[in-house]
């Protein structure tokens, strides 16, 4: 079914389309939804994401004295969770995303892994680290985020390892109440805001100089996956987006 939306999407750019049509497949982020579902690339990079991260744990275990528990966090959409045929959706139906779409989704608990993500999660449990999923996901949403991941046997997919969304988007207090308990090794996401509040702000520079000051905390504590298709970096880019783009030499 995923792979007749994608073929479906393609055929449109290429016969020449109504000029709604065309708007709305330009709208709708066709090309990054592609790569994601059809890129080699993308695959490659999740599985680079996993492999650095694993390298990490490994290295934390070789000096690890258990006096503390220690855990792994994740973030889940587009982390463990791909969710790329939502968006599909909305492309055919030139829909922006919408909560009702969204919900509708989320129901069906029918998102597939993110390459490489089952095997490290699995990885992280048997060296005896405890595994928490902080998402913005909400509480209304639970049951089926959960549904979907026991499908898959993500470990710890339980409602004491699940932290979804409450009064804020923001995910720093339900970081803390697992810092205080746990030895946190990793962060796992595909927002630099899964990873720590200074990312939220990107109003200067577009966030540029808060990466390039922890810099060295990237492939060693946070580890990225990418996601072409949403997120906190679009916020800027209102009005004529290519006025945004960079030209050559600048
Ligand atoms: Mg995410």
């Amino acid at each position: 079914m995923k792979q007749l939306l994608t073929i479906t999407i393609a055929l449109l750019t290429l016969i020449n389309p109504s000029p709604s049509v065309a708007q709305a497949v330009t709208d709708q982020s066709v090309n990054s939804v592609l790569w994601v579902q059809k890129s080699a690339e993308y695959r490659a990079l999740c599985y680079q994401a996993y492999n650095l991260a694993e390298l990490r744990v490994k290295e934390y275990l070789a000096k690890w004295d258990k006096t503390k528990p220690a855990a792994v966090i994740f973030d889940i959409d587009e982390t463990i969770l791909d969710n790329s045929p939502s968006e599909v959706l909305n492309i055919i139906e030139g829909q922006s995303f919408s909560d009702t779409g969204w919900k509708a989704w989320v129901g069906k608990a029918s998102a597939t892994p993110v390459a490489g993500s089952l095997e490290f999660c699995q990885f992280v449990t048997r060296n005896d680290l405890q595994i928490f999923y902080v998402t913005n996901r909400t509480n209304h949403e639970s049951t089926a985020t959960l549904m979907n991941m026991q499908k898959w046997s993500f470990p710890f997919a339980d409602r004491n390892h699940l932290y979804c969304k409450s009064s804020t988007s923001g995910k720093e207090m339900r970081r803390n109440i697992i810092k205080n308990q746990y030895d946190v090794v990793l962060l796992v996401g595909d927002n630099l805001a899964d990873f720590d509040q200074v990312f939220e702000d990107r109003t200067v520079n577009f966030g540029f100089h808060t990466v390039d000051s922890l810099r060295t905390e990237f492939g060693k504590k946070f580890i990225v996956l990418p996601n072409p298709m949403y997120g906190d970096w679009t916020k800027p880019l209102t009005g004529d987006r290519k006025s945004w783009l960079t030209p050559p030499g600048k």
